[in-house]
């Protein structure tokens, strides 16, 4: 295919994003129920997104775990997942979340520093009965930061946060090593620098600077909200920051700071940040309510869940509730709640996540991909066989054609064919015109024309398994309107 309808990337490239179809496939295992074959997601790999084309994709049900983008069909599901995000500049925090401040932030003023600070700052009593009527969360959380606080006196402790690039340090991968063996009692063999990178360091996601409407510069791009307390790194929250949301990726913290509560206090920070940044969106990630130890993200109010059909937000209220309560299924834009299909899944099930501790959903891995139990940090292991060419990869020898890799697991099936809620038929694919979207290949650094390629009029989107029925999935899975912002990549990922 090389030489064939050529297009130079140069000011143009930096716009698209690169994804790599993988495929519409069976998860090994449900990281809430354990139940094997538990359901079906779309598939892709991403090398690089922009933000703005991944705040349209968590806005269609999409979620990364590291470069891997999935979509899973609520559907067809024994845990079905629903997006969540929450209105920040809406947002009434309990009494139980205005607490873990002030409990946090008298523990590293300290008692001392209260009484000094109240006898050498005194505050007006207008301010007094401010502070006492209104919980401003923006200033609460920031309160106790050490560059914020009146001295003398001096604090108990230093307390700092930052926002850093999500690099590999070994600093972080001590804090996420105690984590996961202490909190998520992983066993330690399963605990890898390797995991760590893969599934929480060096995301897909292109930084960027943008200025929203009303003039405040914000930062775009996967970050690491690094927490210190004496200079110790005790926290780091791993955010997506996008246009419209701060998306709450992992939050994970020392077992020496677990009886302060971190998981609460890193989401209110993160609120805090949507609020104040102009983000306004808080995303806690996918919502799955058969769980019950998922319950903690819809303690944050007001919540909207985005329906799987109509992809648009509905409040999370009492009624929705209800809904979630009668049906396994639930479409909001109909207000039903089907009952489920499958069999044998609990009403209510364990799961690997902590009470209060913002965790997201391991991935429902695709079978094909999946050699060990799942977990959030072995996002595709090895699977030479399934196609995908995964991050795990990087280092390996991989066949030679890249077109020629199809999924012969017997779990994958065809997108098109799904009913998947949200994504367009066959039908409707064939009144899409993809003859311009383009693609790339190891062969050139140029981009390719769909239509150009030899295969294009031969093929069938019909036909699957076929190059362009594979395309047309990807197509379908992230929406038909977004051919003119996707680069479908079909380089192998060595570099
Ligand atoms: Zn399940």
């Amino acid at each position: 295919m090389e030489g064939a309808g050529i297009q130079t990337p140069g000011a143009t490239a930096a716009r698209y994003s690169y994804l790599f179809p993988i495929g519409y496939s069976n998860s090994s295992e449900c990281g809430y129920c354990r139940q094997t074959r538990s359901g079906y997601s779309y598939y892709a790999i991403a090398t690089s997104l922009t933000p703005a084309f991944y705040q349209k994709l968590v806005d269609r049900c999409w979620r990364r775990s590291g470069s891997l983008l999935y979509r899973p069909n609520q559907k067809h599901s024994c845990c079905p997942h629903y997006t969540l995000r929450l209105d920040s500049t809406q947002f009434k925090p309990t009494k139980d979340q205005r607490q873990a401040v002030n409990r946090f932030n008298r523990h590293i003023v300290g008692e001392t520093y209260v009484r000094d600070a109240a006898r050498l700052h005194p505050r007006s009593r207008a301010e007094v009965r401010r502070r006492h009527n209104v919980f401003d969360l923006v200033e609460r959380i920031h309160e106790p930061e050490a560059e914020l606080l009146k001295s003398p006196p001096s604090p108990d402790h230093v307390f700092t946060v930052t926002l850093e690039p999500d690099t590999f340090t070994e600093e972080k991968y001590q804090v996420f090593e105690n984590y996961q063996r202490i909190v998520h009692r992983e066993p330690p063999d399963r605990i890898s620098r390797q995991g760590f990178k893969r599934f929480l360091c060096g995301s897909p996601l292109t930084r960027e600077t943008m200025t929203g409407p009303d003039g405040t510069e914000r930062q775009l791009g996967s970050f690491h909200q690094c927490y210190r307390i004496d200079g110790k790194l005790v926290a780091v929250g791993v955010l997506d920051l996008l246009p419209d949301c701060v998306s709450a990726v992992y939050f994970l913290y020392h077992e020496s700071i677990h009886w302060l509560n971190p998981g609460k206090l890193g989401a209110l920070r993160e609120i805090a940040l949507a609020r104040e940044a102009g983000y306004r969106w808080w995303y806690p990630g996918y919502y799955v309510h058969n769980c019950a130890k998922m319950r903690y993200k819809i303690e944050y109010k007001p919540q909207y869940v985005l329906d799987p059909e109509d992809l648009r937000w509905y409040l999370l209220d009492k009624e929705a509730l209800a809904l979630f309560d009668t049906g396994h299924y639930v479409c909001f834009s109909g207000r039903t709640g089907d009952q489920r299909e499958e069999t044998g899944a609990p009403a209510v099930m364990n799961s690997i996540d902590t009470e209060s501790s913002p965790k997201p959903a391991p991935p429902p891995l695709p079978a094909a991909a999946q050699t060990a139990a799942p977990d959030p940090i072995k996002a595709r292991e090895t699977d030479q066989e399934s196609g995908g060419a995964s991050p795990a990869e990087e280092d390996q020898e991989e066949d030679e054609d890249d077109f020629e890799d199809d999924f012969e697991d017997e779990d994958d099936a065809f997108l098109l064919a799904s009913n998947m809620p949200g994504i367009p038929s066959l039908e409707e694919m064939r009144q899409v015109d993809m003859d311009g979207l383009v693609l790339r290949s190891d062969f050139s650094n140029n981009l390719i024309v769909a239509s150009h390629l030899v295969i294009w009029d031969t093929e069938d989107i019909a036909q699957f398994g076929t190059l362009k029925s594979r395309i047309a999935e990807l197509v379908a899975a992230v929406g038909p309107d977004l051919i003119g912002e996707l680069c479908i990549d079909f380089r192998k990922r060595s570099s």
